[in-house]
């Protein structure tokens, strides 16, 4: 299988699976910054990983209709 992230093989003992999808280890960190990302706490989105803090937060302010900084 190849990592989602860098598209090279990911061998057993370096995946980490996650939403159904194989990654590096080294690869499974925040898309925004590079933080390190649990099992569970990762955001999934567009095909790119965030953590809890760096996750858009453009589809949850667009279903409440309201506007507002994410802190
Ligand atoms: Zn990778
Ligand atoms: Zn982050």
């Amino acid at each position: 299988m190849d990592c989602s992230i860098c598209l090279k093989t990911v061998y057993f003992v370096e995946k980490v699976e996650a939403n159904g999808r194989p990654y590096h280890k080294s690869c499974f960190k925040c898309t925004e910054s590079g933080c390190r990302l649990t099992l569970a706490n990762f955001h999934y989105c567009e095909g790119r990983l965030f953590c809890p803090k760096h996750v858009p937060k453009l589809q949850a302010i667009v279903r409440l209709g309201i506007i507002q900084e994410a802190a």
